[in-house]
């Protein structure tokens, strides 16, 4: 089969022959139908999360259908749809996961980048964190779902559930999706974008928030929340100035550039930071059972498994609105 390979860090994937995986005992062997790039793999890709796995397959938002089972797996069946999160292991023993909060498991490995991930044709999985998915889902513009929706939902259940104006930091893969959803549950959505980045507040006006503007622009309402989605630092401050006493800056990245310095003021009265870390499985759960009764559109820009190194490229820089998903032919 054909898979793109990270050999090393800071350097482009390579196109290798490689065997069709075995699934393991509890493993299942998928065959992808398209796999979603999202910023955690330019992050594993750019070398900033430091212990991938060398030489790797990346990326963590597939969607596929089952091809083989492995011992002891009675479900699902074959050819079922399947989705495969960043989540790939977990535990079951540690504090973590004795305490219900498996998504911070010591001994967690993540798809994609402590275990390979879906830049092939095939992979495989341990089913137990695999989420079976509606057939309506079947399509490639799902596979954003699998991350940026997933740990979106996380981050978007962190805060209060009566907070009413909410602000959005970064308008990409997670914000488009959560956004419908957040409006769907009658919330206001302000979303900001790079200052000036006009195509981007546009996306968001169009995909459901109630104002755009630039991260340096002043929210028109005073906000009750804000979920950050952009990798900069810088954004915790303002986010903290833009919220109301009591209200929540929730962090949605795996990754940020450093927090500048920033008065005391701005966290006084109540105001909380908290960083949203990977995902359970009963967030899946839960998100998919929400969906079935949504329609959530995604915008997605479609790539050949050859033009992955393209396609991150276009990401890196900003130039995609919405998510990158590679499809295989
Ligand atoms: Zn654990
Ligand atoms: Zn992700």
């Amino acid at each position: 089969m054909d898979a793109m390979v990270l050999e090393q860090a800071r350097h482009p994937l390579v196109l290798k022959k490689l065997e069709v995986p075995k699934p393991g005992p509890g493993q299942v062997l998928i065959r992808v139908i398209a796999c979603g790039i999202c910023r955690t793999d330019l992050h594993v890709i750019d070398g900033e999360l430091t212990q991938p796995k060398l030489p790797l397959i990346p990326v963590h938002e597939i969607i596929g259908r089952i091809a083989a089972l492995g011992n002891s797996v009675a479900d699902p069946q074959l050819d079922e749809l399947v989705g495969v999160p960043w989540l790939g292991y977990t535990c079951g023993q540690c504090k973590y996961c004795k305490a219900g909060k498996e998504n911070l498991c010591e001994n967690a490995l993540f798809t994609g980048y402590t275990v390979d991930g879906d830049y092939a044709e095939y992979t495989v999985a341990d089913v137990r964190f695999c989420f079976k998915l509606d057939e309506k889902y079947a399509a490639a513009s799902s596979t954003p779902l699998l991350c940026a929706g997933l740990i979106g939902y996380r981050s978007y259940r962190m805060i209060e559930p009566l907070a009413k104006n909410v602000g959005f930091y970064g308008f990409g893969a997670a914000a488009h999706i959560l956004v419908q959803l957040a409006v769907a549950q009658g919330k206001k959505i302000f979303a900001f974008t790079r200052d000036g980045d006009q195509q981007a507040q546009d996306f968001a006006l169009r995909m459901g928030a109630c104002w755009a503007g630039g991260s340096s622009d002043s929210a028109p309402e005073i906000l009750d929340a804000a979920i950050i989605f952009a990798p900069a630092g810088a954004l915790i401050p303002k986010a903290l100035k833009d919220v109301d006493k009591g209200g929540q800056v929730i962090c949605g990245g795996i990754h940020m550039s450093d927090v500048p310095s920033f008065s005391y003021d701005l966290l006084w009265g109540e105001r909380m930071v908290k960083s949203v870390a990977n995902l359970t499985r009963s967030d899946g759960i839960e998100f998919f059972e929400l969906l079935k009764n949504m329609k959530i559109d995604v915008e997605t820009e479609l790539f050949d498994l050859r033009e992955a190194n393209q396609a991150l490229e276009k990401f890196r820089s900003g130039q995609i609105s919405g998510a990158a998903v590679l499809v295989m032919s």
